[in-house]
């Protein structure tokens, strides 16, 4: 019996013992083709040469030093690296070490921002439904999934929900992607006049909706009009870019390409890209500046903090995602990729639609392709894909959108971005056997 307490304590794992570019192996050798980098995580591939050297050499000089007494050369590097490419506004990098951490943070500096500012009154957070931001208490309590959520209640953080921007199912007949995201809009502004404006900390969205939706953009305009809004209201804008940023939807911000400045964005999965635990949350000047000049302390912190040999990872990635110019690759691939999966599954009765950015990619899966009709939630699916494609050697990412009751059974794709072309078969092929 195993003595690892796994969160599936039913499921059987295979041992994982190696890595290859985008091929994991277990000990009898069989290899996977990592097609959703984990869960968006491992954007190298794994055994990257330069990444490992990196850590060698940053452990074999400082493995770490306690944040509270120092500060470290790769931690400096890597916040300058990420504020020189980062959207307008951001001015400084707060380090942890996963998505949930960096979406913590995101909460209690915006918290904090407003206690500085004499209006503590302003702590009701804006989320969205079907979403997911973490599973530690403020980040499960941002995430609008009854079914995660239920059994934890009542949680600490105040927050409403309203709509996600989900054109597949959103928009209604006779709406244009413009007048559904204008109708979203109308939504949003309705709850923070429900709440009272002078309640409202901040809202919280997904740029590309990830795991719970399946690789999901929002409709051309949709971001600019939240920001509007917000600005309207004082409200702050926390983008959560733990699964879509660093270069997953080909820009290294997937807020590129929506042109807004957000106040807070959480990064994790692909900034260390599975070679050390790391996250970060990038902090606008005016919430630094309203905390330096206020208590001067950020009331948060843990132990790893700023890890020196994480931060040191984290900028071999990043640099090496940039002199060999993936980016580019992450768009041509991705377009690739959705080519190839809509001429294999286009006309498949059970794939109702196909979607996402750069090499972020959703098959939603239909009862009934003709009027959408969901699966049967207690089918459970995911499940049975996630199983069926491993036995045929392809990690994927399935998850059903029932789960809260809602609709839509969907895989995520998130392939390294040094895959070959070849690849792109591999997938497929194994993929279509898995369906
Ligand atoms: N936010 C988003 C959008 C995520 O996809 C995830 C992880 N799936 C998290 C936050 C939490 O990150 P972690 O699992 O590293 O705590």
């Amino acid at each position: 019996m195993s003595h690892v307490f796994h969160r599936h304590l039913k499921q059987h794992y295979p041992t994982a013992v190696g890595g290859e570019g985008p091929y994991l192996i277990d000990t009898d050798g069989r290899r996977y083709l990592d097609a959703c980098g984990g869960a968006a995580v491992s954007c190298l591939g794994h055994s990257d040469a330069e990444v490992i050297e990196a850590i060698r050499e940053q452990v074999g000089q400082l493995a770490y030093a306690h944040t509270s007494f120092f500060t470290t050369e790769p931690m400096e590097a890597l916040a300058d690296f990420l504020v020189e490419r980062a959207p307008e506004g951001l001015s400084s990098v707060y380090f942890v070490s996963g998505g949930s951490e960096a979406v913590e943070a995101a909460l209690k500096l915006a918290r904090q921002y407003f206690i500085e500012r004499g209006e503590p009154e302003r702590r009701h957070l804006i989320a969205r439904r079907q979403s997911y931001h973490g599973n530690t208490l403020g980040a499960l309590a941002t995430g609008g999934n009854a079914w995660r959520r239920r059994q934890f209640e009542p949680l600490l953080v105040e927050v409403s929900h309203v709509s996600p921007c989900y054109a597949y199912r959103g928009q209604a007949p006779g709406e244009t992607p413009e007048t559904y995201g204008e109708r979203l809009a109308q939504e949003l502004e309705a709850e923070i006049q429900r709440l009272g404006p002078q309640r409202v900390m901040a809202f919280v969205a997904e740029p590309v909706v990830g795991a719970t939706l399946g690789a999901v953009p929002a409709v051309p305009g949709y971001f600019k009009r939240v920001r509007e809004i917000c600005d309207r209201h004082g409200i702050l804008l926390i983008l959560d870019e733990v699964m879509c940023g660093m270069g997953r939807t080909g820009s290294l911000f997937a807020a590129e390409q929506e042109g807004v400045s957000p106040d807070l964005v959480t990064i994790a999965k692909g900034l260390g890209a599975g070679y050390q635990p790391i996250g970060a949350t990038l902090v606008s000047e005016r919430i630094r500046a309203a905390i330096a000049e206020g208590s001067g302390f950020f009331q948060h912190g843990h132990t790893y903090i700023g890890h020196a040999t994480a931060c040191a990872a984290a900028l071999a990635v990043q640099r090496a995602i940039e002199s060999r110019d993936l980016l580019p690759r992450v768009r041509r691939l991705g377009d690739e990729l959705q080519r190839r999966l809509e001429d294999r599954f286009g006309e498949h009765p059970h794939v109702g639609d196909i979607r996402g950015r750069g090499l972020f990619r959703g098959l939603e899966l239909v009862a009934e392709r003709a009027d959408k009709t969901p699966f049967d939630p207690s089918r459970k699916l995911h499940a049975d894909i996630k199983r069926t494609a491993m036995d045929h050697g392809l990690m994927c990412y399935p998850m059903g959108g029932t789960l809260d009751g809602q609709r839509g059974d969907h895989i995520l794709l998130a392939p390294p971005f040094i895959l070959e072309e070849y690849h792109l078969d591999e997938i497929v092929d194994k993929l279509d056997a898995t369906l």
